[in-house]
């Protein structure tokens, strides 16, 4: 049977949601194009084990919504989407799917560029890119980003560090008792940049060779996965897992300043208030994780190192605008960020109405 791709009805506020299928490598994907009003829509694909079709769809959804706000917060000519591959990273990927997935994403024409995220590799991203142009993140060529986490932590770590200066009135980290929750690809780095900076660390993950990593050589403090919010911390780095910030975990969280790459930190937003509320200073995740998204950016836009390495430090200035901004209307830095965006899309669409007119 040939490669079956569906056009679903999207909720309101979405402009589309395919679901494609094709029986001979097994694929089953969604793509979300949230939002094409700021440029094409950009963000990486998923290979996950979801429970049902249902459950990737609403992850698709909500992530693709997730990438507008990422990619119009940090000006980079692009809207939002994303695609998830239904199926466990490790045994399910076979290059016939992959294939089959950049088929389906170059039957978008340009209208979704993806990428790499979780349980999809750079050589996953190649074998795609046989199929389509409209695949970054990739290793080598004239404009090949590669693996964007060290883009993360950087911008996580310089953002971190106007955080510390507007919660602690300085931004040197000596001493400051950070807890970074997962060090994958992002979390590493970016606990070295801290250990580096003299910050004392305390680590969690369920990774024992990453733990052991980081407590030889940064001198790190463990902590168990179910212990995090129990812990005594300045900082809270969440590079892990969405959804780890609830009403309840705020409330017994000891850190003032939460700053970390993982997306979709705050299970609701109101979580936002609740954090508020303690005197927590949270910086908005789709503002301080954009570096990787900054350095595909910069693969799709054929622009060199000059643009990622610029687009790169205003994470940073933003972050401090929306500190200011908020500290200026006492609204939340969520609150403060989720207008910016609003506003931005308000103008491009109010762009787009005149040119059509
Ligand atoms: P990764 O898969 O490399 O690392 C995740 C780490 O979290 C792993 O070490 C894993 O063992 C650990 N982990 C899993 N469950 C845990 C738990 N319950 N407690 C503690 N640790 C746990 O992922 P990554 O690329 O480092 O990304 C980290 C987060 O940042 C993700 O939420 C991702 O969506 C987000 N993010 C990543 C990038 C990037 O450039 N890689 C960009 C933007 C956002």
């Amino acid at each position: 049977m040939p490669l079956i791709i569906t056009e679903e009805t999207p909720p309101p506020g979405y402009e589309r949601l395919i679901f494609a299928e094709d029986s001979s490598s097994g694929l089953q994907a969604y793509i979300c194009l949230h939002s094409t009003v700021c440029g094409p829509a950009a963000g990486g694909c998923r290979m996950w084990a979801y429970d049902s079709r249902e459950a990737a769809r609403e992850d698709v959804l909500r992530l693709a919504r997730g990438m507008t706000a990422k990619n119009v917060m940090a000006g980079l000519g692009l809207g939002g989407g994303k695609s998830v591959i239904i199926g466990n990273a490790r045994e399910d990927k076979t290059p016939a799917m992959l294939r089959a997935f950049g088929r389906v994403v170059d039957a978008l024409e340009g209208q979704y560029y993806t990428a790499e995220d979780v349980g999809f590799s750079p050589e996953d991203i190649r074998i795609v890119a046989e199929e389509t142009d409209f695949a970054v993140g990739l290793e080598g060529g004239e404009h090949g980003s590669g693996d964007p986490s060290p883009f993360t932590a950087e911008g996580v770590f310089q953002c971190l560090k106007v955080g510390a200066q507007d919660v602690f009135g300085s931004d040197d980290l000596t001493g400051r008792r950070v807890l970074v929750q997962g060090l994958g690809h992002v979390g590493m780095s970016l606990a070295e940049k801290l250990y580096a900076a003299g910050a004392s660390l305390i680590v969690s993950d369920i990774n024992q060779a990453a733990l052991d990593l980081a407590r030889d050589q940064l001198r790190a403090d463990i902590c168990p996965v179910d212990q995090v919010f129990d812990a005594q911390m300045d900082i809270f780095a969440p590079c892990a897992l969405g959804g780890i910030l609830t009403h309840d975990s705020a409330q017994k969280l000891s850190a003032r300043l939460v700053c970390g790459a993982a997306n979709n930190q705050l299970a609701e937003d109101s979580v936002a208030e609740t954090l508020s509320a303690r005197g927590i200073r949270y910086l908005p995740d789709y503002v301080v994780n954009a570096g990787g998204i900054i350095s595909v950016a910069g693969e799709i836009h054929k622009a060199g190192e000059a643009y990622r390495q610029a687009r790169l430090k205003e994470v940073a200035t933003r972050i401090a605008e929306i500190l200011e901004t908020s500290k200026r209307t006492g609204q939340s830095t969520t609150r403060v960020a989720d207008q910016i965006v609003g506003d931005i899309l308000d103008r491009a669409r109010g762009h787009q109405q005149e040119g059509a007119a």
